[in-house]
């Protein structure tokens, strides 16, 4: 196993599939992980505290913030997120590949502090497929969907700041062109 790790921002708006396209390169590859942020917002169904994020109180978030506990935090739709170092730096030392899977906000600060990580935007076909694929979940109500949609319009005025830029027009396709990046990725910094 290599020695040094890769940390990779992705970043999407909502409803462009991050989690499907991570998931499916975590099966792709043996080395991948994703750091397990912290958040203020309540867990949704489903959600373990500790495995999709460190559900927090404001003012626990705002302890670990005191103790430089976090890579990066930003408030995102009213919360607070944020990356934990710890997790960080162990999968890093373990020469895993650790995907930090963050908001534009968080995910600039990453690449000012750490020019090194490798920072990837996933793009959805268009902005007219995004708001489809936003209302065939079926899951917000018309105002959520507006909502996610004007957040989805700053996101992607911020697309240019990303080392890559990959379509999810087809999965497999997005996930073989991440996959590429990784190794392209790893091989220049074993040479
Ligand atoms: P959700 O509430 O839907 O799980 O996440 C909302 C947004 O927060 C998503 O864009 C997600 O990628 C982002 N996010 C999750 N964890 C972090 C984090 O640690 N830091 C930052 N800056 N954004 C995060």
């Amino acid at each position: 196993m290599r020695n040094e790790g890769l940390i990779v921002i992705l970043s999407a708006p909502s409803g462009c599939g991050k989690d499907t396209v991570f998931n499916k390169i975590c099966r792709l590859r043996g080395d991948c992980v994703e750091s397990v942020s912290a958040t203020t917002r309540s867990p949704r169904r489903g959600e373990e505290n500790g495995v999709n994020y460190y559900f927090k109180t404001k003012s626990e978030f705002e302890q670990m913030i005191a103790d430089n506990q976090l890579l990066e935090y930003a408030c995102y739709n009213g919360f607070y997120y944020g990356t934990p170092i710890d997790g960080v730096k162990r999968a890093v030392s373990k020469g895993l590949v650790c995907f930090l899977i963050i908001e534009v906000q968080g995910a600039e600060k990453v690449m000012e502090m750490l020019p090194d990580a490798v920072s990837i935007f996933l793009l959805p076909p268009s902005r007219d497929d995004l708001y489809k694929r936003l209302s065939s979940r079926g899951t917000d109500s018309p105002e959520m969907i507006e909502k996610r949609m004007s957040i989805a319009d700053f996101e992607l005025a911020h697309a240019d700041s990303y080392k890559y830029q990959v379509v999810n027009d087809d999965l497999d396709k997005a996930v073989s062109e991440i996959n590429e990046i990784i190794d392209n990725e790893l091989q220049k910094r074993s040479k």
